[in-house]
């Protein structure tokens, strides 16, 4: 019997390792479908982990995870998750090599993917002048012109968070009215710096080896086709959460879930189900940073280890 399973092995789950095992949990499995490190492997640069300097990787960041956990005596098995459920006080891991693995305690850190809108240009430029992440990217416009794509709540936050960097914003969207709070409406109408732009679609982002250089859009009223010269363009069309591993054979979730699909917690990262935990991008509210994922695994594995300390000890 596990005391604690992770499902994930990206920031979250691999912080969720180190904790876990370093705080005396004797027997943790990570489970990771790919190589652990989550979807920060993905970025090409990144610039705001605390006490890392210089130019770094995505990738290069995340190297050195699996090693320090591994020292504490995580285990690591590459495999999927297909199933968590609960039997009593035992959880259930039905992994995809049709093994099931049997836990105390367990710790959802599988993440979640930023939609994709589907314009051509967007796959071969992502990371490379196409992003899903403002706090992330949005420095590397500093002072210049960006698009963003989308019409909700996040695409005009991020709207907003960019126009105070960024010396123009054009916010592309394909309907006539957005689908966010009133008063963020409010906020983005009163910043110049923004220019909206309504029923239009992206057609294009185009660019070279060294990266993007405008996106050509498209009016869906008079199909008018124009061109933006800028050299980033953000897009917040939505977000899917990895959250199949908590629904079961009915059809219904291990814990409750919010509208988005978003794992409900408290801030030491329980669940509404007694014993299960969940930790980075999957949950609600989470700022989607590397820094702010590896914060909840820490804070899940030292909830995990005080629920397995006084659930199960002799
Ligand atoms: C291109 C890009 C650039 C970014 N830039 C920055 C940046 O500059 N700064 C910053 O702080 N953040 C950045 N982010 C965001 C950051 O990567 C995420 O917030 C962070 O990785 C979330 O960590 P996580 O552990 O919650 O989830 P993830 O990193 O998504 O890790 C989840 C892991 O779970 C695994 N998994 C999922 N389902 C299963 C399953 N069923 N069984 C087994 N394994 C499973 C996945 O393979 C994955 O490795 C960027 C993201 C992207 C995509």
């Amino acid at each position: 019997m596990l005391d604690c399973a992770i499902v994930g092995g990206g920031p979250a789950g691999l912080t969720a390792g180190l904790y876990t095992t370093r705080g005396g949990l004797g027997n943790v499995i990570m489970y990771e479908k790919g190589l652990p490190g989550g979807q920060i492997t993905q970025s090409s640069e990144i610039e705001n982990y605390p006490g890392v300097t210089g130019e770094i990787t995505g990738m290069d960041l995340m190297q050195p995870w699996p090693e320090q956990c591994m020292k504490f005596g995580l285990k690591h098995e590459m495999v999927e998750v297909l199933q968590v459920s609960k039997d009593g006080d035992v959880f259930k891991i039905k992994r995809g090599d049709g093994k099931v693995d049997e836990a105390r305690s367990v710790i959802v850190c599988t993440g979640s993917v930023p939609k994709r809108a589907g314009f051509k240009g967007e796959d071969e430029f992502f990371g490379r002048g196409v992003s899903t992440c403002a706090t992330c990217d949005g420095f590397f416009y500093k002072d210049k012109e960006v698009a963003v794509i989308g019409g909700g709540d996040t695409a005009l936050e991020e709207s907003l968070y960019l126009a105070k960097i960024c010396s123009k914003v054009y916010l592309i969207h394909r309907r006539d009215k957005y689908r966010a709070a009133p008063n963020t409406i409010k906020r983005v109408e009163n910043t110049p710096n923004i220019e909206r732009i309504y029923n239009s679609i992206p057609d294009e982002v185009y660019g070279d080896n060294m990266g993007v250089n405008g996106i050509k859009i498209r009016n869906r009223e008079t199909g008018e086709i124009t061109d933006i010269k800028v050299p980033g363009v953000f897009v917040f069309v939505g977000n899917n959460v990895n959250n199949e591993v908590l629904k079961q054979d009915d059809g219904t979730f291990l814990c409750e879930l919010n509208e988005q699909g978003q794992v409900k917690v408290n801030l030491r990262m329980e669940t509404s189900l007694e014993g299960l935990f969940a930790a980075g991008d999957i949950r609600e509210d989470a700022p989607k940073q590397v820094v702010c994922a590896a914060g909840d695994g820490a804070a899940a594995a030292l909830s995990a280890i005080s629920y397995v300390d006084e659930k199960f000890q002799d």
